[in-house]
């Protein structure tokens, strides 16, 4: 590159200081790459007008607002849903989200949720053990103390707040209908007809994201499917007897997990193989699960029998985003928008987190410099949740047992890995260690 800034640049310093400490270097063959770069440079030293746009109001587009927010930005974030979702599943939270959490200040909150849940345990059609429950603080010792349990709608919760005492503007029941790039910004038409203009936008509305959808085009072009689907809802006084133990129950093509959320109230979670069906009407999407468990054992078809069909429930494929590019021009996509890993991976929202952490800091190195930003923003993070993406489709193929001579084999090895000398070498290779250790 022809020109650079000498030093990392804090959004404190004024345009003057920022541009006494360029360092130019150029020969004739770079002049025409040095004169487009340095018109883009000023162009962003200058900028009075700092907005942009964040589409989705979860993981990734709450912590990409509240962390854009403190470098001097101003995000607004638009969110389809009318309040900050309450549905949603249990989560493991460790490694790279742990240390994204960490670096903003968040542990405190997110200490502060708690479960019922002290142990891991494979059922039988029973009820009974297929071996000793493991103890969830083997888990969390393993990750040294750094694991929670969270669910999603807690750490969104816990977004959201730092978001508000940020001043971060958020818009709910809002979506953009039409984007177009203009040679100073965007400007964006929202489903109410208003329009506003922007100087980046970022996508972060999740594996179905809208706007990947109105700038890279149709999602088919980028889903993997993994061959699941996935079905997450709250059961409230129910009579069960599941203690305090998350519970998994599996049978041939479909397993079923029950975890306690406080003495009256339980979460299950039902996955199962089946073709891909294509979009599900809201209305037919409980029958569809309710009909892949028929007949099952232990309180797995029981339990669905009993859910209201007016109670929202979380359903969805499990489909991996794998996309070759995750920006054009002014925006960019992050989370689940462009790298969704699907929950084999137990990293998703770690990654949400990391890319709005790796995308803000991006911005700031590069003094808003969007187009050198996004590229280092791709480079540093693709690998690893290319890396990831590979991972999950691995352990997906075990995720559900497709037979029961493979059940037999599958206890033992199970066993083996919760077992507390090999558990921790598990995590590791699963992702204990955070993907930012030596980015600065
Ligand atoms: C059953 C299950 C278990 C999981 N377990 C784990 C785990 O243990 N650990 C882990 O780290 N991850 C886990 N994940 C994955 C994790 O939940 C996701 O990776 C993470 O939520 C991605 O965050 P996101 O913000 O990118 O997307 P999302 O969480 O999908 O958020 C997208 C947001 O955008 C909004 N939105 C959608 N469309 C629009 C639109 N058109 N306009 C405006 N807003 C819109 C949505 O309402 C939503 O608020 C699990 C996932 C599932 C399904």
């Amino acid at each position: 590159m022809g020109l650079r800034p000498a030093n990392r640049l804090s959004s404190e310093q004024s345009p003057k200081s920022k541009l006494f400490l360029l360092k130019i270097n150029i020969n004739t063959e770079d002049k025409h790459r040095y004169n487009s770069r340095l018109k883009s440079q000023l162009r962003v030293f200058f900028m009075i007008d700092k907005k942009v746009l964040i589409s989705g109001g979860g993981i990734a587009g709450l912590t990409l607002g509240i962390l854009l927010k403190e470098k001097g930005w101003e995000p607004l974030v638009i969110e389809r849903d009318t309040a900050v979702r309450t549905e949603g599943y249990m989560m493991g939270f460790f490694g790279t989200g742990w240390d994204v959490a960490d670096r903003m200040g968040l542990l405190s909150d997110i200490k502060k949720v708690h479960y019922p849940i002290d142990y891991l345990e494979y059922v039988d059609w029973n009820g009974d053990p297929h071996f000793p429950a493991v103890p969830i603080e083997r888990v969390r010792k393993a990750f040294r103390g750094k694991f929670a349990f969270l669910r999603r709608p807690d750490l969104e919760f816990i977004l959201f707040n730092r978001a508000l005492a940020s001043g971060v503007r958020i818009r709910f029941g809002t979506t953009i209908q039409s984007i177009k790039e203009e040679e100073n910004g965007l400007q964006v038409v929202f489903n109410d007809g208003t329009m506003s203009a922007f100087q980046l936008l970022f996508g972060a509305d999740g594996v179905h994201s809208n706007v990947r959808e109105l700038i890279f085009g149709p999602e088919s072009q980028f889903a993997r499917y993994l061959g699941y689907y996935v079905a997450a809802f709250h059961t409230p006084n129910h009579d069960y007897c599941i203690g305090r133990s998350l519970e998994i129950y599996e049978e041939p093509g479909r397993i079923a997990w029950f975890y306690p959320l406080d003495a009256n109230c339980m979460d299950a979670v039902y996955i199962f193989r089946h073709d891909n069906v294509g979009y599900l009407p809201h209305e037919k999407r409980l029958a569809f699960v309710q009909e892949q468990f028929d007949g099952a054992d232990w309180i797995a078809e029981d339990t669905l029998k009993k859910v209201s069909s007016s109670k929202p429930i979380y359903f969805d494929a499990m489909e991996q985003i794998v996309m070759p590019d995750w920006y054009k021009g002014r925006i960019a996509l992050l989370g689940d928008a462009c790298g969704c890993l699907t929950l084999t991976a137990v990293q998703g929202s770690h990654m949400a987190m990391a890319g709005a952490y790796v995308i803000t800091q991006e911005l700031e190195r590069y003094s808003g410099d969007y187009q050198s930003a996004f590229t280092t923003y791709q480079q540093f993070l693709k690998p690893f949740v290319d890396r990831k993406q590979n991972d999950a489709i691995r352990f997906a193929g075990q995720l559900v047992p497709s037979s029961r001579t493979k059940m037999v084999f599958r206890y033992p090895l199970i066993r083996l890995i919760f077992n507390k000398f090999f558990l921790s070498h598990f995590l590791n290779l699963l992702g204990a260690k955070s993907i930012l250790v030596n980015y600065s």
